[in-house]
């Protein structure tokens, strides 16, 4: 389906900002004409729900959230970065394997199982998108992912 996708995001951000029981300041710096995605919302949703969940679990009281949205040539790249705990570099690119967590023990009492990332590799990838992490210890967490935008669709705007 066709979905304008800076609408479909705020409406997402909005349910995690008023839902949410932790003192993390989200800061949105997405588009501002619109952008028609092919997808389905529901496995996007999806996707979005858990980098987002994830992005409040690793946050300390009086963190921030950035979502930030930008256009590339023929796709859209969304980024939600954190500055969270941050994911030591020899670990990063297992984040979206099955049942993958970092440190069990520190992880533990926030739960999950370790599927959500793999979930939405698999999702992006079949929307023939990309998804990767950048992080430092301490520092942070940044969650990319991209989604290809139809050139037809775009043009009959211009
Ligand atoms: P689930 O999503 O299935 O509830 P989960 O959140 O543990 O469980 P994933 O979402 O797949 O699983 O994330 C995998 C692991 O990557 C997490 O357990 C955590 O160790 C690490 N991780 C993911 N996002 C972040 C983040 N924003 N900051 C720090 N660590 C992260
Ligand atoms: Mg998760």
């Amino acid at each position: 389906d066709w979905i304008e996708f800076t609408s479909f995001f705020n409406k997402i951000i909005d349910r995690f900002e008023m839902t949410k029981n932790q003192d993390v300041h989200f800061t949105r710096h997405l588009l501002n004409t619109p952008v028609y995605i092919d997808m389905d919302e529901d496995k996007i949703t999806q996707v979005i729900d858990n980098i987002i969940s994830n992005a409040l679990k690793y946050s300390p009281e009086g963190g921030e959230i950035i979502f930030h949205v930008e256009v590339h040539d023929d796709k859209l790249e969304v980024q939600v970065k954190d500055g969270g705990v941050g994911i030591p570099k020899e670990n990063l690119d297992k984040i979206f394997d099955r049942f993958y967590r970092v440190d069990k023990a520190r992880t533990r009492k926030l739960g999950g199982t370790g599927l959500g990332l793999a979930i939405a590799k698999e999702m992006i990838e079949a929307h023939g998108g990309e998804i990767w992490a950048k992080s430092e210890e301490g520092i942070g967490t940044t969650i990319y992912f991209t989604l290809p935008i139809d050139q037809e669709i775009e043009d009959d705007w211009s």
